[in-house]
């Protein structure tokens, strides 16, 4: 903006402003380059029922820079959302997560997994959404049940009635739906109601309080009841503790997801590590 508006704005934009818009235009030229140099990754991190089994993963990208080594979705996701490269890496994860899904069907303890894939606004938005997303699955010949898509409120809040359908027609194909980072946005609790949703995420920054801070507490366990009223799951994110976890349990939280169980690791470093996935022999 200072630029655009003529050469004596200059004066406003100090050299460690500089550094850092020319280490952005960098980073964007860079992230164009990233999936045709195949330097995205994929990380998974495991979500755990009520009595520690593991009964699905998150897929956390993450981006391997040749320089910068590995750099982390809030560096780079805000980013694609701004200049739509949203878009390719969007489907880059769907594509990977649902190859994934594919290779466990047949497995009968690891065809009950679910897969978790993160979905933008920006990429639900779109018209072919819906098309992208049954090609995919179609192409990749994984089970849509063992999909769950999690998305954010303010995803929600952007044409609700056009989100609504978008989420019945994908619903019907047995896809889930979790609502992300609960309470840290506006949610309506009419389209809670309305929208076809499996779950809840409560945000990690509540889970972090749960012990110390009574607002943060009341929150999260209001949060469970609310979930349990509406028919809805509910997973505690971030938990890091077993006193967390405890608490947890405590109040009535049946899934959990955190570095107490696992933090986001490759698949074949999470296929080791066996608990996942007692191998079928
Ligand atoms: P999110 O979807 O809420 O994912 C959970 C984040 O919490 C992840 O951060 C995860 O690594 C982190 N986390 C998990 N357990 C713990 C814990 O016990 N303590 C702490 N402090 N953190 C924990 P990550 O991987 O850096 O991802 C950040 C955000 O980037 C995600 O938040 C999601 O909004 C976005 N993101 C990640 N992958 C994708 C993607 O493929 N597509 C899109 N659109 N967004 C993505
Ligand atoms: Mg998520
Ligand atoms: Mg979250
Ligand atoms: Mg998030």
């Amino acid at each position: 903006q200072a630029k655009t508006s003529g050469g004596n704005t200059m004066r406003f934009f100090n050299p460690d402003m500089q550094a850092d818009v020319m280490a952005r235009v960098h980073l964007e030229a860079d992230l164009h380059q990233a999936i045709a140099r195949d330097e995205l990754r994929l990380h998974y991190q495991v979500q755990v029922d009520e009595l520690s089994r593991v009964t699905g993963v998150e897929a956390l990208i993450r981006w391997e820079h040749p320089q910068r080594g590995l750099v982390p979705p809030s560096q780079f996701i805000p980013l694609a959302e701004k200049n739509r490269l949203i878009l390719p890496i969007g489907y880059w994860v769907l594509e990977r997560a649902c190859q994934q899904l594919a290779t466990w069907a047949g497995d009968d303890h690891r065809q009950r997994l679910t897969i978790a894939v993160n979905v933008s606004s920006v990429q639900f938005h779109q018209p072919d959404f819906i098309a992208r997303v049954q090609h995919t699955l179609e192409s990749t010949g994984a089970d849509p049940s063992r999909l769950v898509l999690e998305v954010t409120e303010s995803l929600l809040m952007e044409d609700p009635e056009r989100v609504r359908n978008i989420m019945l027609r994908l619903s019907r194909l047995g896809i889930r739906f979790a609502l992300d980072d609960f309470g840290t946005g506006y949610s309506s609790l009419n389209y809670l109601k309305r929208l076809p949703l499996h779950g809840l995420k409560i945000d990690k920054s509540f889970i972090k309080g749960v012990l110390e801070d009574p607002v943060d507490a009341a929150i999260v366990s209001t949060t469970i009841t609310l979930a349990a009223s509406l028919k809805l799951g509910v997973t505690a994110e971030g938990v890091e503790t077993e006193a967390q976890h405890q608490w947890l349990r405590e109040h009535g939280c049946g899934a959990f997801q955190g570095y107490l169980f696992g933090r986001p690791v490759p698949m074949d470093e999470l296929l080791l590590a066996s608990h996942l996935c007692p191998m079928t022999t």
